[in-house]
């Protein structure tokens, strides 16, 4: 008879909340620590299951001791900036602190967008790739804009994800059916089928 005991990974993997629970690690397998050191900038959520960490310090790299590198702190704590736990889905985007604070998977957000942008604008009312200009799309790779079309977005092309936020407003019940279809207030909190998030002015 062997006596060699099999656990099972635990589920959770490095995000289990009973990591240091004597009794849950001998029932379950944990990932070891992340081969990337202390202060793992790799923030995905792959990453984050598959590699221990240590806890994220709550001042993140703006820390006064990990800027002096106090050597006590900085063993205890990790410090890097988090994901936004939005993602693509940011509502923050004009929010400065935010967008520098936390990463996101899209890149600087325009200052103007999502109202007040001629160039965007351009960019996606013209229909001929030919006619825009190298200023204007030099502008769209630059600047994150905010998608007209929000969570009802078909496009599945990589690099407009990179380049475009989608916010989710809450559906209208109504959809179709909904009497307030001609009411600009109504039609900028709720999305409705076929009609635009953001409409131009
Ligand atoms: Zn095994
Ligand atoms: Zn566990
Ligand atoms: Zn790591
Ligand atoms: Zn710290
Ligand atoms: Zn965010
Ligand atoms: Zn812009
Ligand atoms: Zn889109
Ligand atoms: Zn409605």
């Amino acid at each position: 008879m062997s006596s060699f005991i099999h656990r099972n990974p635990c589920k959770d993997g490095a995000q289990c909340k009973d990591i240091d629970n004597e009794k849950h690690i001998q029932e379950y397998e944990h990932p070891s620590y992340c081969p990337n050191g202390k202060n793992c900038q790799d923030t995905s959520q792959n990453h984050e299951k598959a590699y221990r960490h240590l806890p994220l310090c709550k001042y993140f790299q703006k820390c006064s001791e990990y800027q002096k590198h106090i050597k006590s702190h900085c063993d205890k704590f990790r410090h890097c900036n988090p994901s936004c736990e939005l993602g693509n889905n940011c509502i923050h985007f004009h929010d400065k602190q935010h967008i520098e604070t936390y990463k996101h998977p899209f890149s600087q957000p325009c200052p103007l967008t999502p109202y007040h942008c001629a160039l965007y604008e351009q960019y996606t009312t013209t229909n001929t790739t030919e006619s825009i200009s190298y200023e204007v799309e030099q502008h769209c790779l630059d600047f994150a804009h905010v998608c007209r079309l929000g969570r009802n977005c078909p496009d599945k092309d990589p690099l407009h994800w990179e380049k475009s936020i989608h916010v989710h407003r809450p559906i209208c019940s109504f959809g179709n059916k909904c009497t307030k279809l001609v009411q600009e207030d109504h039609l900028n909190l709720f999305t409705h089928p076929n009609i635009r998030d953001i409409r131009l002015l």
